[in-house]
């Protein structure tokens, strides 16, 4: 019996384990494959803000977390000795027509009043491209957005920090290729593909987007289901570029510079797909589009091509905390597009209500409670 179980070993439940761990909760892993085989196994990383203007509780709760992901990433580099490849890098959007401008304008004010961290003001500010083609001035003919708080982090090294920081804890145990086919919360029990059964006393589900199927097996009744996945595709380039370099971002196109000379580029968004793991022209498209927009990486190689499923609640928003009909059973998924951002701050709130505390001022459209009232 262990008081925290937790299934799926990807940027939720890895960071769920960490938050137990630290809470001094007996607490096992479970994923049924390897760490980082669902969507946290990419490589684009982009950590973006919301736009600062109509604040509201969960503008204010993912920048809360952006700002304090970077001391948290910090502090367990220190710990293990490896490195998350994260950055403060900034993002740059083009700006492609006129009146958006004048919009982008009015957000520099936004973000003077909603973007000051405890101990730094992030700048949201209108410009021109400049001469070194990071985008092409063609790309941008009405001036660029640069800000100061989006980031990058690289996914695969960030699931090394925290499997390693796991290690360090001799009360959390992680448990790869064990597959969870059924899930008790009334009997605090669950059955593995293996035959085993397990008991619990608390059970994070962080699943990805199988924990879907989980959730609606338990929600009885409901109209509708609460969640699926959305299919996407990014390319890695091996390229001659800054690491420094902020995030190119426009209109769902990516292009996060990292570490070593790589540049991630990303993403489709596929509600419709027949493989999830296949890349295709869609991708083609995508990296066509990049390299018109940064013409330096027309001369660069593509080292990897790689696709996964996003986990969606169909609230839209992360799906957190206890399910209201089950005691024991605590949701941790539906991270959709910004995830490796948030996942820390969730992970704490989960963790949180589980000791018996608050909720870390989680908005209320994120709460599971919330997302089985609505599909009910
Ligand atoms: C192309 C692409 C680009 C992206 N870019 C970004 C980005 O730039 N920034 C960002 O923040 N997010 C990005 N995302 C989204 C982000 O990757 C996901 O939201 C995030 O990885 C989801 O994490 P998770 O832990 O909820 O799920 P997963 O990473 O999918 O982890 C779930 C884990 O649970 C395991 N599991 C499933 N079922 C079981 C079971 N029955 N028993 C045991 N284990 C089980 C799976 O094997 C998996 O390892 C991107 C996604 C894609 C596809």
């Amino acid at each position: 019996m262990c008081e925290v179980l937790i299934v799926g070993g990807g940027i939720m439940g890895l960071w769920a384990a960490v938050m137990a761990g630290r809470a001094g909760f007996t607490t096992r892993l479970l994923e049924r494959w390897r760490i980082g085989s669902g969507a946290s196994g990419g490589f684009l990383g982009a950590l973006m803000p919301h736009m600062p203007d109509r604040w509201n509780e969960k503008k204010q709760f993912q920048f809360d977390a952006l700002v304090s992901l970077e001391g948290e990433i910090a502090e367990l580099e220190a710990a293990t000795g490896l490195s998350a490849g994260y950055r403060r890098s900034g993002r740059v959007m083009p700006i492609g027509r006129a009146h958006l401008r004048e919009i982008a304008h009015g957000r520099e004010r936004d973000a003077a009043q909603n973007w000051r961290g405890p101990a730094h003001q992030y700048l949201w500010q209108v410009g021109h491209a400049d001469e070194g083609g990071w985008p092409a001035a063609d790309a941008a003919p009405f001036g660029i957005v640069q800000d100061t708080l989006a980031a990058r982090v690289a996914p695969r090294n960030l699931l090394a920090v925290l499997r390693a920081a796991l290690d360090q804890f001799p009360h959390v145990q992680c448990e790869e290729g064990a597959e969870v086919v059924s899930i008790e919360p009334a009997r605090g029990r669950l059955l593995l593909a293996d035959g085993r059964a397990l008991t619990f006393d608390r059970l994070i589900l962080a699943a990805g987007v199988a924990s879907f199927g989980f959730i609606d097996g338990l929600t009885q009744p409901r109209r509708s289901a609460s969640g699926g996945a959305v299919k996407g595709q990014a390319a890695l380039f091996r390229a001659d570029v800054d690491k420094a370099l902020p995030i190119i971002f426009t209109e769902g196109l990516y292009i996060v510079p990292h570490e070593n000379g790589q540049v991630a580029v990303g993403s489709t968004s596929e509600s419709r797909f027949d493989d999830p793991n296949f890349t295709d022209r869609q991708l083609d498209a995508l990296l066509a589009r990049a390299i018109d927009i940064a013409p330096v990486l027309r001369s660069a190689t593509v080292i990897e091509r790689w696709a996964g499923l996003r986990p969606r609640a169909t609230g839209l928003e992360p799906m957190v905390g206890r399910h209201p009909d089950h005691e024991r059973l605590f949701v941790l998924t539906g991270g959709f597009k910004v995830s490796f951002g948030l996942a820390h701050a969730l992970a704490r709130s989960v963790v949180e209500e589980i000791a018996g505390g608050g909720m870390n001022a989680l908005p209320e459209s994120f709460q599971c409670a919330h997302h089985v009232a609505a599909l009910r």
